[in-house]
């Protein structure tokens, strides 16, 4: 058999959502608005520690031109150096849309204890979706896993920067439709 089929101990261990967990999601939705800003797809992400954010992050990959720029990564990194050590043990981790299989492997790697998921990304997810390579038990760690916190919110953020740009491209193609069809007409 050529694709994954989880095992039974594989399968998603999702644990309850905390008091604080809206708290700190809609932090993360605020680093996904400014992904919008910059006209990329609108991910946010904030890790906390000791009831404090220690790095914060959003989608970067199209104004960086690297696909490094993941909101995840920029908030590991940024935790990182905060709190001047790769392991970011005791950290909680949150995000608007289940990590890619790059993100949940740095996630493992930083040894982050749980992560908070607002809504999950069916086709490239590997919190549960495709893998969970963030609770692989041949790994040396797997995280906490809480999903669906402000799932609404989450998910509305994203399929309303789609339809904008849906509307957005259906209107530039108008206009330049229009440009061509003035150059015709005066002969050029
Ligand atoms: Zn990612």
């Amino acid at each position: 058999m050529w694709f994954y089929e989880p095992t039974e101990e594989e399968a998603v261990q999702l644990t309850e959502p905390e008091p604080q967990d809206e708290h700190f999601m809609r932090e993360a939705l605020k680093q996904a608005k400014r992904a919008t800003r910059y006209g990329e797809v609108p991910i946010g992400c904030v890790i906390v520690c000791d009831g404090q954010i220690v790095g914060r992050g959003y989608n970067r990959r199209n104004t960086n031109h690297t696909t490094l720029a993941h909101a995840e990564l920029t908030a590991i990194d940024r935790a990182s150096r905060k709190l001047g050590d790769w392991r970011l043990e005791g950290c909680t981790l949150y995000v608007t849309l289940e990590p890619c299989q790059m993100c949940s492997g740095a996630i493992v790697q930083s040894r982050i204890d749980r992560v908070v998921v607002g809504t999950m990304n069916p086709k490239a997810g590997c919190a549960g979706s495709i893998l969970n390579i963030l609770q692989m038990p041949a790994f040396n760690h797997q995280t906490a896993l809480t999903i669906g916190v402000l799932r609404k919110e989450c998910t509305d953020i994203l399929q309303d920067f789609f339809r904008d740009l849906r509307i957005r491209n259906k209107e530039e193609k108008k206009m330049r439709a229009a440009e061509e069809e003035k150059r015709i007409h005066v002969g050029e």
